[in-house]
Order: structure tokens, then C-alpha cells, then sequence
């Protein structure tokens, strides 16, 4: 054990929130801690932004947005710690559906003549659902027979077409992908995070953040003092017994006594670790496990109001959500809306025409005025991906894999997260242990370093307990 001087305790390499949580938590410890961001704001796959729409003006959310504070522990501690106002969506009064090709006004889920059919799928699902711990990794849970893909999970139902569609809608929701590429594990897990409860799948889209998802991701990072570097993407991540030496792209070097990896799992392939990534952890990385999501924020007339619709993607060229966000009165509404931005597959252009497509899909005959959306399959910093989508077979074997530390580094993302995995909730619970565990290893080391030094003062060999 070395008595060398680092530059900081702890570097956090990401600045989405689980980073963000980590250089919080530390700081608040009295660590001395290095953010290296790669791009230029921090909060990663949430975004908020103060701009127009049309004659909406107010805070755009490009990613993460909604949380639920009946269960989001963590997310409650923080909005209340920084003063930020939790808001409600407008409850809908329209429910329809768009199930395999056919419009359906609901709020009955499926056609009449299929409810059996939805019954049976409820009850089957549900009973998956409730073997299901939050919480618990998912390769601890014995559950391999569910880690398959989502299609074939679907098939398995053996219920009547439209009723398979509307269930298809959670796959897409929550992997934005298609039911052949998506394991039905995670989907599942997400429903038993719900406090095993399907409805909430479609509830939870409701409390958001008023001031956006940025101001909360700045007010902790201004509050932890931290030192942040933006637009310093890195390169390369070494350890060796005395601690830590992080490269960036540009060439600069850094050294500390442990470092936080908080990029988004599929970028963890991006960087060069010395010595390498357990193979766990490195073919994770390099399959590439993210969703494909389009989630514009759109001005749009003579729709119904306030509405939530649900699409099967593979009838509906990848829609699978929209609803209202804002009511503008005479000027119509804004409605979010998503839908699969499949690189390899046909899917709605994300130009005006395309999103006006989107719209006259779901709800012929109204007019899109004015639309706002960020590409994240373009995005480098996070993956050519937006959430994490694992395919089928790998999570009910890798789970615990992926978050467990090596040697001086520790992993913090919601793509890894045991609780609300995917969710900015799973962000930050992420990045808080990460900042425990890093903590934990400084104090270790520290004794380490102190009992070495009573020793060879003493002049007697003794060891430090662990
Ligand atoms: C369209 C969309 C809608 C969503 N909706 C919701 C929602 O309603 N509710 C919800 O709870 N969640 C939602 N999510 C998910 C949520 O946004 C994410 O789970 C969460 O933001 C991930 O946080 P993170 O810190 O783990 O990763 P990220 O936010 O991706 O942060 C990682 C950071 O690492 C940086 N980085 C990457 N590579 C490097 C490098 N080499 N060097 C330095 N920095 C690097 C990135 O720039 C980024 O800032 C949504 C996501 C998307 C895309």
C-alpha cells in the first residue's frame, strides 16, 4: 500500500445522474472528487431544455422525466432536498387503443369479443410478474425460463391477436425495441417494480419535474462543490495497487485513489480498461443491450383531450405511446409521443412529415403544427441508444456481474441497477452505492496504510483487520 498523492479521492467518469449522485455523496463525505463529463451538461439521457414548441414554451424533457414518488426513495430525498416541484400530468379522458391495425376507443384494453382472452394474458402475466423481487438481482431470482424473447413470451399466451398486441405495448414501452429482440424478463421485472402492478405501467407516465430534470441534476452537482470538467470524453482507465489513473481523449491524465464508472454500460466498451473488464462485463458492454426511442414533444390540434393512447409497434410502424402533456386550450395540445427509431427497420422518418404521420396514425385528421425531438441512436455519449433493452438470455445470468466493483473502480448506472433498473431512480440508488462502496475501500486502504505505518515505527509485523 502506497502513501502516494493522487490528485483527488474519487474520479467519476459520466455525469448522467447516477454520476452525478456519486460526486454528490462523496463530496458530502469530504472526499475530494474529479467529474469528467464527455459532453457539455450534465444529466446524460435526461434532458431538459426551456424552449418553443409551436406556442408551447416551457421545460422540453428529451428522456427521463417521469418518476413515481410512492415508491422512488431516492428520487423523493432529492427533489425534496433541492426544492424542485413535483407536477402532475392531466388525467385522460380518452383511452384508445391502436391494437394489430385496428382502432379501438376504449377504455376497455381490447375488443369485446377478445376481454376472455385479456383475462387469461392478465392472470399469466401476473403470476410471472409476482416471482419477481425488486430489488434482488435478476440471476439470483432463478429465472431463466422468462429471461426469452418477448415474442415468443407473447406466443406463449395463447391469446387472440389483439389482445397479444396490447400487450406487446410494455415491451416496446420499456426495451423500444420488438418483441423478437427484446427479453421478456426485464419487461416483467419493470411490472413487479411497480409494485407488481400492470395498470401502472401506463399510471406512471404522470409526476414530473417542473423545473425539469436538468434543474435537479445541477442543483446536486453545484451543492457538491465537485470539480466538473465538461466535454472531456475519456479514453483510457488504469488501476494498479496504489489506485487509479483515468486518460481522457484529449491526452490528459488524472490520478485517484479509486474512480466511479458512471457512462451507460454500452459505452463502457468505448474505454480502455488496464487490466481488462471481467468477460462478463466486457461482452455485455460490446452487445449492445439499448432501446431505439423517439419521444417528441409535439404542438398538435384536433386530437382528443386529455388522451393516452397505446400502439402495438408492429402494426402501428413502431408507435406505442402518446398522451397529453399540456392542454393549450384553443391551440390544441402538446403531446408527447414514441416510437421505435429501429436502425435496421422501417419506422416513421423523425422529419415533420414523419411525426405528422405519427399523428395522423393514432388520431386521423388532426394537424401537427410544431414538434421538438432528440435523436438518441445518434447520440455517442449515450450508446446510439436511449434506456437500457436487454436481449433475451443474459440478465437472468450477468445481473449481480455487472455492478460488482474491480479492485479500485465502481459501476454506477441505472443500466446495472438492481432497484428501478432503467429508471433515473435506478440512476441515482446506482451511483449512492457506488459512493459507498468507494467510500468503504478509502477507509480500508487508509487503515491499511496507518496499521503498515504503526508496524515499521513499532518495528513488529502487524496486519490490518478487514
Ligand atoms: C427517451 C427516454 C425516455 C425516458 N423516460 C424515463 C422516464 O420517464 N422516467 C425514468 O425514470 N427514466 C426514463 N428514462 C431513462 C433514464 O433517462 C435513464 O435511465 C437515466 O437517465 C440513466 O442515467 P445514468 O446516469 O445511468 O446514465 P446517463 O444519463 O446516460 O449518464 C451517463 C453519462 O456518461 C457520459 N459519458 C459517456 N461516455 C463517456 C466517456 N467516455 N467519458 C466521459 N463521460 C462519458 C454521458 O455523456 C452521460 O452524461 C428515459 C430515457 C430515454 C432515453
Amino acid at each position: 500500500m502506497s502513501t502516494h498523492n493522487f490528485d483527488y479521492d474519487t474520479i467519476v467518469i459520466g455525469g448522467g445522474f447516477a454520476g452525478v449522485s456519486a460526486v454528490r455523496d462523496l463530496a458530502d463525505q469530504g472526499y475530494h472528487v474529479l467529474l469528467l463529463e464527455a459532453r457539455n451538461r450534465l444529466g446524460g439521457r435526461t434532458w431538459s431544455e426551456t424552449k418553443k414548441v409551436g406556442d408551447f414554451e416551457g421545460v422540453v424533457e428529451h428522456g427521463g422525466q417521469w418518476i413515481w414518488s410512492d415508491r422512488q426513495i431516492n428520487m423523493v430525498a432529492e427533489v425534496a432536498r433541492y426544492g424542485i416541484t413535483v407536477e402532475h400530468s392531466p388525467f385522460p379522458d380518452y383511452f384508445p387503443t391502436l391494437a394489430h391495425g385496428e382502432h379501438n376507443p376504449g377504455p376497455l384494453p381490447v375488443p369485446l369479443e377478445e376481454i376472455y382472452d385479456f383475462e387469461k394474458a392478465y392472470f399469466r402475466i401476473m403470476t410471472d410478474v409476482h416471482r419477481i423481487t425488486r430489488g434482488v438481482p435478476l440471476d439470483k431470482q432463478n429465472l431463466s425460463d422468462l429471461d426469452i424473447p418477448w415474442g415468443e413470451y407473447l406466443d406463449n399466451l395463447g391469446v387472440g391477436p389483439k389482445t397479444r398486441a396490447f400487450f406487446s405495448f410494455i415491451g416496446a414501452n420499456n426495451a423500444a425495441r420488438y418483441p423478437d429482440e427484446t427479453s421478456a424478463l426485464p419487461l416483467l421485472a419493470f411490472v413487479a417494480g411497480l409494485d407488481h402492478s400492470l395498470l401502472r405501467t401506463w399510471g406512471v407516465v404522470d409526476e414530473y419535474l417542473k423545473e425539469g430534470t436538468g434543474a435537479l441534476v445541477n442543483a446536486m452537482a453545484d451543492d457538491s462543490g465537485a470539480d466538473i470538467r465538461y466535454e472531456t470524453p475519456v479514453a483510457r482507465v488504469e488501476q494498479n495497487d496504489d489506485g487509479v489513473t483515468v486518460t481522457t481523449r484529449a491526452g490528459d491524465s488524472f490520478t485517484a485513489k479509486t474512480a466511479v464508472i458512471a457512462t451507460p454500460l454500452v459505452c463502457w466498451s468505448d474505454i480502455v480498461f488496464s487490466p481488462v473488464l471481467s468477460p462478463v462485463k466486457t461482452a455485455m458492454s460490446a452487445e449492445r443491450h439499448v432501446s431505439y426511442p423517439i419521444k417528441f414533444w409535439a404542438q398538435v390540434k384536433g386530437a382528443p383531450k386529455p388522451v393516452a393512447t397505446i400502439a402495438d409497434a408492429d402494426s402501428s410502424n413502431g408507435a406505442f405511446i402518446a398522451f397529453t402533456q399540456h392542454d393549450l386550450g384553443d391551440d390544441g395540445q402538446v403531446i408527447v409521443g414514441f416510437f421505435i427509431d429501429h436502425p435496421d427497420r422501417p419506422s416513421f422518418g423523425t422529419d415533420f412529415a414523419g411525426v405528422e404521420q405519427f399523428i395522423q396514425t393514432l388520431y386521423p385528421g388532426a394537424e401537427l403544427v410544431a414538434f421538438d425531438l432528440h435523436r438518441w441512436v445518434t447520440d455517442e455519449w449515450s450508446g446510439n441508444g436511449g434506456y437500457v433493452a436487454f436481449q433475451p438470455g443474459r440478465i437472468s445470468q450477468t445481473h449481480s456481474e455487472l455492478g460488482r466493483p474491480e479492485g479500485k473502480l465502481f459501476f454506477a448506472t441505472s443500466d446495472i441497477a438492481t432497484s428501478f433498473n432503467g429508471w433515473i431512480e435506478g440512476a441515482v440508488d446506482s451511483g449512492k452505492k457506488a459512493a459507498v462502496d468507494a467510500a468503504r475501500q478509502m477507509t480500508r486502504d487508509a487503515i491499511e496504510v496507518a496499521v503498515r505505518a504503526h508496524a515499521s515505527s513499532a518495528g513488529a509485523p502487524v496486519s490490518a483487520a478487514r
